[in-house]
Parts: structure tokens; C-alpha cells; sequence
């Protein structure tokens, strides 16, 4: 089978593979489409973490297919079946699994794969983190459940509610689709802030009541204009850069919450005000990944349409094309995420 593989940074070969062989337990999907994400990007460019990924390895961890094989054992799902699954399962067992923290399981598995014609999925995945895909929603839109179920985990974690005004940096895809949730959610403003004028119009034409190109105006004196002097009572980081986390700091009212929500390279630290903790109040926070609970509620919240991610699909490629995906990916200003057709 054909398969995008990666053997390190800027180092990403399509080439023929064997077709994975399935054992008890296991399942053998054709993958229809697998979307790209900023994590992938970010991996291409500037490199990985080991704990997640293993090189070289076939690349991509956001996919949805057909079923074409059932390992001994299992009863579900049948072959046929539309499916979507992982990118993660987490034990069930650990101390974390146990306090409820399935994000931070201390034995998670993670399934790469996504940008080949078939994917192996893993037993404990089948019984913990696969779903049937409606026949109503396409197979693009549901490969973007993982990106959307870390989004439902970090705005529940962040509390977000009804009438809260809510900044977010950036206007890529992870900060629309925060967008796309938190109105969902009752936000009363939401106001995007990035540097790409084409990425703020994307946002108003989804629902942004506000945006900030921060290389025109200074987003504090935007921000306190919207909220009358105060801040944010929200405030969301989606890039994943230590300049971002210390702006999204400044841009929160006093006992508001920051969520840095976008991983930063490694080793990178912030500085944080002992005052502004103290006298202010301000409750920060990172949050990691997400769980099975959230996997299932996002693509039930693409299924019903209350979450209508399409819009962010700018593009539709062939796997044989995948290195020019990343390429526009990485220079266009109007391409959010891409859609790889094996
Ligand atoms: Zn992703
Ligand atoms: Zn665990």
C-alpha cells in the first residue's frame, strides 16, 4: 500500500509499504480521508516528542474509513462499517485513568498513520476510542473529531459559560475551531486576534464578533475597549509560542482564567507576574490532549450539525501530493486544513 512516511524533521517519503496484518483484537481500516493538523505540521518542521511518536513511522493521526478486516473476538464493528478512531487510548488502569485524568494516562497508546491507504487499529483503541461515523457525515468531517475533541476538553477544563466575553490568539484551525465552540457555548463576544488579515475575515465569516490583526492594532487597547477597561474574562492561546502565552496573560480581567491551550516548542519557559496571580486573581492554565468522553462527544456534536466543521476543510489532495499539502499549508494564508485522499 502506498503510506506517507516520516523519518525526521522535513523528512517525509510517500512510499509503498506493507498492508498491516491484523491480529485478535484488531481492526483494518481503509482510510477514506485524513485531515492535516497543526501538530502534524509543527512535527514536519521543527521536530517531535518521543513519548507520542516514533520514527520512522507513517505520519498523520487525524482519519476516518471503511472497515475491511475484524480481528478474531470482536463483535463490533462489522466490516463495512464507517468508522473514525483514535489518535490515543488510554489504559483505564493507571493512577491517572483512575482519578478520572484518561488525558494523562501513564500508559497511553497513540496511533499514527492517517496518510496511507489502510490503518491498523489497536485492540484497546476498537474497545475504547472507536466510533461508527453516520452515514450522513462525510468522511473529512469526521476525521476532524480529534482536533475538536481536545477543543471540548480545554473549554470545559477552562469553565467556559454563558456570556463570557472570550479572546482567542489565533485564527488557525484550533482557534476556529474554539471559535466555532465557545459560541456554541454562550459566549457573549468572541474576539480573534492574529497577524493574517485573510485568517480574521475566515473567523468573522464563522461567527468572530471581533477581530485584531496584532500587527496593525495592539490587542490590549482593542481588548480593553471591548470590555470596557476590564479584560477578557477568558482568554485562549491557540499558536503555541511563549510570546503568546505571556500576551494572553495581559489580555485577561482580573480573575479571569488564560487557558494555553497551544503546546510550545521544548524546553521554552514564561514569565509569570506574582501580582497578577496574587492581586489578580488570575487562574492559568495548559491543558493536554483529551479523552475517549470527549472523542464521543465531538463526533456527536459534527453528526448533529451543532458543530459544523466543514468549513474548515479550504482543500482536498492526493496522498501522492501530500509533501505540496504541507507546503501550502505552511505558506498560503487562506488554507486551514486540508483533506488527504488516499
Ligand atoms: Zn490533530
Ligand atoms: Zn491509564
Amino acid at each position: 500500500m502506498k503510506a506517507a512516511m516520516l523519518y525526521g524533521v522535513k523528512d517525509l517519503r510517500v512510499e509503498e509499504i506493507e498492508v498491516p496484518k491484523i491480529a485478535h483484537g484488531e481492526v483494518l481500516v481503509k482510510v477514506k480521508a485524513a485531515t492535516t493538523c497543526g501538530t502534524d505540521l509543527k512535527i514536519l518542521q521543527r521536530g517531535y516528542v518521543e513519548k507520542v511518536i516514533k520514527l520512522p513511522t507513517v505520519f498523520g493521526h487525524e482519519w476516518a474509513g471503511e472497515v475491511v478486516e475484524v480481528g478474531e473476538g470482536l463483535e463490533w464493528p462489522k466490516k463495512g462499517m464507517r468508522v473514525r478512531a483514535g489518535n490515543s487510548a488510554p489504559c483505564l488502569r493507571c493512577y491517572m485513568c483512575q482519578k478520572g485524568k484518561y488525558n494523562l494516562c501513564e500508559n497511553m497508546i497513540w496511533l499514527w498513520g492517517a496518510y496511507a491507504e489502510y490503518i491498523k487499529v489497536p485492540a484497546r483503541m476498537v474497545a475504547v476510542n472507536m466510533q461508527e461515523i453516520p452515514q450522513h457525515v462525510s468522511y473529512e468531517e469526521a476525521a476532524i473529531t480529534e482536533p475538536l475533541a481536545c477543543v471540548l476538553h480545554g473549554v470545559e477544563e477552562a469553565g467556559v459559560g454563558l456570556g463570557d466575553s472570550i479572546a482567542i490568539i489565533g485564527a488557525g484551525p484550533i482557534g476556529l475551531l474554539h471559535l466555532l465552540t465557545v459560541k456554541k457555548m454562550g459566549a457573549e463576544k468572541v474576539i480573534m486576534i492574529d497577524l493574517v488579515e485573510e485568517r480574521l475575515h475566515f473567523a468573522e465569516k464563522l461567527g468572530a464578533d471581533e477581530t485584531v490583526n496584532a500587527g496593525k492594532e495592539n490587542p490590549l487597547d482593542v481588548i480593553r475597549r471591548l470590555t470596557s477597561g476590564r479584560g477578557a474574562d477568558i482568554v485562549i492561546e491557540a499558536i503555541g509560542l511563549p510570546k503568546t502565552w505571556e500576551q494572553a496573560l495581559t489580555l485577561v480581567r482580573k480573575g479571569g482564567t488564560v487557558l494555553e491551550f497551544g503546546g510550545c516548542p521544548p524546553g521554552t519557559e514564561i514569565k509569570l507576574s506574582t501580582e497578577q496571580l496574587h492581586y489578580g486573581e488570575t487562574t492559568v492554565m495548559g491543558t493536554f490532549h483529551t479523552t475517549p468522553l470527549h472523542f464521543r462527544k465531538a463526533i456527536n456534536l459534527i453528526a448533529s450539525k451543532t458543530i459544523n466543521v466543514k468549513p474548515l476543510i479550504t482543500a482536498k489532495m492526493s496522498l501522492d501530493n501530500i509533501k505540496e499539502a504541507f507546503e501550502m499549508l505552511s505558506t498560503s494564508k487562506t488554507q486551514i486544513k486540508i483533506a488527504i485522499q488516499p
